[in-house]
């Protein structure tokens, strides 16, 4: 039986988690669980999975134990951050789920890294920030870190099994074709994206995400944040990825091989297959995925991406190659930037504006210092945050 924790299980992608394990009960059982906000859907997981340990913010720990005694649930409950980061290494734990949002899944998924655990990485925002820091980490405590980001996972798929051991060029690897759905505002100009909304910017046509990923998927920071990913997954730069916009989102991105051979992994457009994939990685299990049907299926189509009118993919490729504290700064400015939008004190397009205006206003520094890097990421917060209040 392996033991899983589910760093963020009330989100989406913890709960696709939970509906893969459900399916498969003979191998996987749930070991330990957090939440942030939403408890009441936290003690349901409990009270369904009967795990071990769940982890909740300080303030609601003493609460939340007693609304677990009083369901029957002899579940543990550990506060606040470090209690998510024991929750994380707890050495009956084999597989940890990174499923935070943002640079708040930081520390517990370096917990997990530290205690060698099989790591799959929902939270690219975790890579992004801390880049080398975070692979050296893989590499010294040898972990296993398995992308379910689902183009990520594609490529994974899609490479040699041994792909990490030599070079790309070795491999006859040409380039890697990460594939974006362009979100709900594909097609629109620079001037109409003005006035467009928080619900029609969370109304994703394919994909049912968190609040904050669905914003970023429509300003193509998402695709900006899977470059950086993908450069430090793969150890690729950023000129050996093309971004190709396919709406469809049925193939979930591809490999380009030197002798004109492209491979693609394609499904329909449903986390519970790379989460399933990950989980049973190098064997299969059943995802409760529909197979695809390419009889019905809608025609695959394929342009470029607008970086004119969608700024974001462009200033995720500069931080990467500015490299050091710069993607720090590029996720910092870009969380609260969304947030600020989320609550309208900001429009769409003042969201590449907060970004740009972080990143030319900060020194970019050496990023080896985890202390130094959080440090950073509070500032460019605070910076962020002060550089808003201004456009009003
Ligand atoms: P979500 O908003 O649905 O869930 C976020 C989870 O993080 C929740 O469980 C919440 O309790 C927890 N959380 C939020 N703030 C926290 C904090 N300060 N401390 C501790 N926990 C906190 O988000 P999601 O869509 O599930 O995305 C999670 C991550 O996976 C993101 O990094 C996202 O980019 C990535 N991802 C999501 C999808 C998807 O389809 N949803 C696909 C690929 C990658
Ligand atoms: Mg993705």
């Amino acid at each position: 039986m392996i033991q899983v924790a589910i760093l963020g299980a009330t989100g989406s992608i913890g709960q696709s988690t939970l509906d893969v394990i459900a399916r498969n009960p003979d191998q996987y059982q749930v070991f330990a669980v957090s939440g942030h906000q939403r408890l009441a859907e936290l003690l349901d997981i409990c009270k369904k999975f009967q795990p071990q340990l769940a982890a909740v913010p300080e303030e609601k720990a003493v609460y939340f134990q007693e609304q677990l005694l009083a369901a029957g649930c002899s579940t543990e409950v550990v506060a606040g951050k470090e209690g998510l980061q024991a929750l994380a290494s707890t050495p009956e734990v084999e597989v940890v789920v990174a499923a935070i949002v943002g640079a708040a899944g930081l520390l517990p998924t370096l917990a997990a890294i530290k205690a060698g655990k099989r790591i799959l990485l929902a939270n690219k925002e975790a890579l992004v920030m801390s880049g080398a820091l975070f692979m050296d980490a893989v590499k010294t405590h040898q972990a296993v870190l398995l992308p379910i980001d689902s183009e990520h996972n594609a490529i994974f798929q899609c490479l040699p099994a041994d792909f990490a051991k030599r070079s790309f060029a070795e491999q006859g690897i040409e380039k890697l074709l990460l594939t974006a759905s362009g979100g709900p505002f594909r097609g629109w100009s620079k001037e109409s994206l003005q006035a467009v909304t928080p619900a029609q910017a969370i109304a994703h046509p394919n994909w049912s995400m968190g609040q904050k990923i669905s914003v970023d998927s429509a300003s193509l920071m998402n695709k900006g944040l899977e470059l950086i990913e993908a450069c430090w997954l793969f150890s690729v730069q950023p000129q050996q990825i093309e971004v190709v916009v396919h709406p469809q989102s049925i193939i979930h991105s591809m490999v380009s091989y030197l002798d004109g051979s492209v491979l693609a992994q394609l499904g329909n457009p449903d986390m519970r297959t790379p989460i399933a994939h990950a989980l049973a990685w190098p064997e299969r299990i059943p995802a409760g995925v529909e197979a695809l049907n390419l009889i019905t299926s809608t025609a695959l189509t394929f342009e470029k991406p607008d970086e004119d009118a969608f700024p974001c993919l462009k200033l995720a490729r500069q931080a990467f190659e500015a490299g050091g504290t710069a993607p720090a700064l590029l996720n910092a400015a870009n969380e609260v930037a969304v947030a600020a939008f989320l609550a309208q004190q900001i429009n769409f397009t003042q969201i590449p504006e907060v970004i740009s205006q972080v990143l030319e206003v900060s020194t970019i520094q050496a990023a080896n210092d985890l202390e130094f890097l959080l440090s950073e990421d509070q500032r460019a917060n605070q910076l962020a945050a002060s550089i808003i209040q201004n456009f009003h």
